[in-house]
C-alpha cells in the first residue's frame, strides 16, 4: 500500500514549508530537488522544489526552498518561502547575516551546520523558545567521505520526525546513485550520521523541555526568535538613496568583500614557494583571484613572482592544485594549517584601504581554521 504521510503541522494554505540558507558548493540545490523528490515518490505528498543562485557555481548565496502538502491539496504557490516551519542552515557563517534568519517564527524549527552548537547561544540571543538544532556536518562529510548536503538531509529528517531514514537512502539511491555509483555507500553513511548525530544546540529553551526532538513541529507555543534577533526587517536597509557609491553589497561572495572561505570544505591548497617555478597556471586558472604575484627575480631573472595566496578569496576548489606542473600546490586539510603560512593579502585591494581594512585570510567571517587556531591561543571565539 502506497505510504501517505499527515503532515504534522502546515500554514493557512495546508503546506509544510523548508529554507535552505547556504552558499553555492555546499549541495543545497541538489539537496533541495531530492526533498522534492522524497515528497512524491516516498512520502505520498505533493511537492515543490525550487532554489535561487548566483552566476558562479561556489561562493554566492544558495537558498533553497522546498513545500509539502497532502496529495489531495495542489500547490499553487510558487514564490520564495518567508516563514519557514524549518530552516536549515548549511553553514553558521551565515548567521552573521540577519536576513537568514527572516521570517522565522513561532514553530521554526532551526537547524545549523556549525562545529559548536553551543556558540549559537550568542547568536539567537538570550531567551531560547525556539527549537535550535545543530550538527558539525562538514566533520561528518569528510569522515564518510560524503558531502554536506547528504549529512544535512539526515539531520533534517530527523527534525522534521515525518521522514523516515530508510525513504531518505532510497531517494538518495535514486538520485546519487545513479550519479554517483560507487560512492553510494559513502553518501548513505553520510545521511546516517547526520541523522543520528544532529542535536539540540542549547538545553535551557524550547528544545528538550518541550520535547521538541523528532517531532518539533508539533510544538506551536514557541516564542519567535525575531524578539532576539530582531532580523525581521521589511525595510531595506540600503536603497538607491542609503547604498554607498556603486551600490557595493557586502554579502558573501560580491565582488569587493568576495569572502569566499565559507565555500571551503575542509580542504585548502597548501602553497610550496621551494618548487615554484612561476609558471603563472595557477594565476590564469584560479577563478578568483586568490594568487598574489609581484616583481621578484627567479633564477637571476627579474619577473613576476608568485609570493602567496589570498585565502579570503579561496573557494577551495583545488583547481590550482591540479594545475601545477611541479606540485607546489598540494591539497591540505585547513584544520591543520591554522596560520595559513603563504597568506598575501590582495595587492589590487589593498590599495583601496577603505574596501579592504578589515579583511584577512578569514576575514569579515571566520573559517574553521581560524576559530581553531583563536581556540588553541585560549582567545574567546
Ligand atoms: S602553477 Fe605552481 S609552479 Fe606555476 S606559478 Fe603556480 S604554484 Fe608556481
Ligand atoms: S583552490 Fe586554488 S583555484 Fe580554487 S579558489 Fe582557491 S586558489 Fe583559486
Amino acid at each position: 500500500m502506497e505510504k501517505k504521510v499527515v503532515l504534522p503541522i502546515t500554514d493557512e494554505n495546508g503546506y509544510y514549508q523548508i529554507r535552505l540558507e547556504s552558499i553555492g558548493g555546499l549541495g543545497a540545490n541538489l539537496c533541495g530537488k531530492m526533498l522534492g523528490e522524497l515528497g512524491l515518490k516516498y512520502l505520498g505528498l505533493n511537492s515543490v522544489s525550487f532554489s535561487s543562485y548566483g552566476s558562479e557555481k561556489k561562493g554566492t548565496p544558495v537558498k533553497g526552498y522546498i513545500r509539502y502538502s497532502a496529495a489531495d491539496l495542489d500547490i499553487k504557490l510558487h514564490s520564495p518561502i518567508k516563514n519557514p516551519h524549518l530552516l536549515v542552515v548549511f553553514h553558521d557563517a551565515l548567521l552573521s547575516d540577519p536576513s537568514v534568519l527572516k521570517g522565522c517564527e513561532s514553530g521554526t524549527d532551526i537547524i545549523v551546520n556549525t562545529v559548536n552548537g553551543k556558540e549559537l547561544q550568542k547568536t539567537f540571543g538570550a531567551e531560547k523558545y525556539h527549537c535550535v538544532y545543530s550538527l558539525d556536518a562538514q566533520k561528518i562529510a569528510i569522515e564518510t567521505k560524503s558531502r554536506i548536503n547528504v549529512v544535512m538531509l539526515g539531520a533534517m529528517a530527523k527534525v522534521m520526525g515525518f521522514v523516515e531514514l530508510k525513504d531518505l537512502n532510497e531517494i538518495c539511491k535514486d538520485s546519487l546513485g545513479k550519479k554517483y555509483p560507487a560512492s553510494l555507500s559513502q553518501n548513505i553513511d553520510g545521511i546516517r550520521r547526520g541523522y543520528e548525530e544532529v542535536d539540540i544546540a542549547f538545553e535551557n529553551g524550547g528544545g528538550k523541555d518541550r520535547n521538541c526532538k523528532g517531532n518539533a513541529t508539533k510544538e506551536k507555543d514557541c516564542k519567535s526568535v525575531q524578539e532576539s534577533v530582531d532580523c525581521n526587517r521589511d525595510v531595506l536597509i540600503w536603497g538607491y538613496e542609503t547604498a554607498p557609491i556603486g551600490g557595493i553589497n557586502t554579502c558573501f561572495g560580491n565582488s569587493v568583500v568576495n569572502d569566499l572561505s565559507p565555500s571551503r570544505q575542509g580542504y585548502f591548497p597548501v602553497f610550496i614557494p621551494e618548487k615554484c617555478i612561476n609558471c603563472g597556471l595557477c594565476d590564469t586558472t584560479c577563478p578568483d583571484m586568490v594568487f598574489q604575484f609581484q616583481k621578484g627575480e627567479f633564477k637571476g631573472r627579474e619577473m613576476m613572482v608568485n609570493k602567496g595566496l589570498d585565502y579570503y578569496h579561496c573557494k577551495g576548489c583545488l583547481r590550482c592544485v591540479d594545475v601545477c606542473p611541479v606540485h607546489a600546490l598540494v591539497s591540505g586539510v585547513e584544520a591543520e594549517h591554522p596560520d595559513k603560512k603563504y597568506f598575501m593579502p590582495n595587492q589590487e585591494l589593498l590599495r583601496k584601504p577603505g574596501n579592504y581594512e578589515k579583511a584577512g585570510y578569514d576575514g569579515y567571517i571566520t573559517s574553521e581554521a581560524f576559530l581553531t587556531e583563536q581556540r588553541m591561543k585560549g582567545g574567546e571565539v
